[in-house]
């Protein structure tokens, strides 16, 4: 995590993706000035790369860049699960060029040449939007780290390979570290059952997942809560000592 006290106290982090120097160098200028974070991009590649790493509150992206395109950026970043808001800043300004923005999966489409404070109060929308929060890649816990992009998990130094329900089921636990999760919710989230088969699917994956998770001598990091559920992260197991 790169939470800091500092960064909680900017307007939030952007992403820059601009290939017009003159643009880009005024933007990050103006944007500083306005307390945002700035990072910037100036090839669609790089663009995509960066963002895909998350952490953003909202990114600017240009729509014609070297290497791949606007458009094509953000469909490519949504298709990969990360929903960090998108601004189109662009030349192109008709109805059918805003519509295609938004199909891409853009949020918000501003037009050049545009007034600088129309463009921090778009991005401070953006960033603020209720419900569009921080799209973690990583979820950790203690010595756990689970990265939802490379589908990779690690404790410690250890790698760790999980089939892809033991992946999605830790993640869902991940996600909702330190809460209850009940049978129901866990048929629901991670098999897709409106029902229960009336099996024991969710013991037999836990307790396979627990086996991967914890070697021999480790903290036990899923708790069973008699007749509720289960829950990772308990405040006693949270951050224990052994990696
Ligand atoms: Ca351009």
């Amino acid at each position: 995590m790169t939470d800091t006290k500092a960064d909680r106290a900017s307007a939030g982090r952007v992403l820059l993706i601009e290939d017009e120097e003159a643009t880009a160098s005024g933007l990050r200028e103006g944007l500083s000035a306005n307390g945002w974070r700035v990072d910037c991009a100036a090839a669609g590649r790089e663009g995509l790369a960066l963002a895909a790493q998350g952490g953003f509150d909202v990114l600017i992206v240009d729509r014609m860049l070297p290497e791949l395109d606007g458009l094509s950026l953000v469909t490519e970043l949504r298709a990969k699960g990360l929903d960090t808001p998108a601004l189109f800043l662009t030349a192109l300004g008709s109805i059918a060029d805003r519509v295609a923005g938004l199909d891409a999966g853009g949020d918000d489409y501003l037009v050049k040449p545009f007034a600088f404070a129309e463009l921090n109060a778009r991005l401070n929308a953006l960033a603020r939007r209720p419900g569009r929060q921080r799209d973690p890649v990583t979820l950790s816990l203690g010595h756990l780290q689970l990265d939802r992009l490379a589908r990779t998990l690690r404790r410690g130094g250890r790698e760790i390979e999980l089939l892809p329900l033991e992946f999605k089921l830790l993640e869902f636990l991940m996600l909702n570290a330190g809460q209850v999760v009940t049978r129901k919710m866990l048929l629901e989230k991670v098999w897709g059952f409106q029902f229960d088969p009336q099996t024991n699917i969710v013991e037999t994956h836990l307790s396979r997942l627990r086996g991967k998770i914890q070697a021999p001598g480790e903290a036990s990091l899923i708790v069973t809560i008699r007749g509720a559920g289960y829950v990772i992260g308990a405040p006693a197991s949270i951050g224990a000592g052994q990696p």
